[in-house]
């Protein structure tokens, strides 16, 4: 089991979660975090240090399937991210908006 990041960290990407991960698995997408299913260790801090409660097990019942193999295919070509970046100023206008993953995703790398 691992934790991943879903559909409410696009546009929002706070990043506060990079800061406690004792693995440094979260990568860095341009408008979205994601984390490498292999490498988390499954502990659960980073779970309360995301402001847009974007982060669960992946066995969560709320969580989508298809959120699993996003995470891992992600994690596996953006860069690595140890701390926290600046997050964009509209964020909190984001926080909570509906259908980001199929309107507002990007695929493109951020800076790690
Ligand atoms: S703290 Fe939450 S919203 Fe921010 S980057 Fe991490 S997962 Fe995304
Ligand atoms: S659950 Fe733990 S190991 Fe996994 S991403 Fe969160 S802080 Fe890192």
């Amino acid at each position: 089991m691992a934790h991943v990041v879903t559909d409410n960290c696009i546009k929002c990407k706070y990043m506060d979660c990079v800061e406690v991960c004792p693995v440094d698995c979260f990568y860095v997408g341009e408008n979205m975090l994601v984390i490498h299913p292999d490498e988390c260790i499954d502990c659960g801090v980073c779970v309360p240090e995301c402001p847009a409660e974007a982060i669960f097990q992946d066995t969560d019942d709320q969580v989508e399937s298809h959120w699993l193999d996003h995470n891992r295919k992600y994690a596996e070509s953006w860069p690595n991210i140890l701390r926290k970046g600046l997050t964009p100023p509209d964020a909190d206008e984001w926080n909570g908006a509906p259908s980001k993953l199929a309107e507002h995703f990007s695929p493109k790398p951020g800076d790690g």
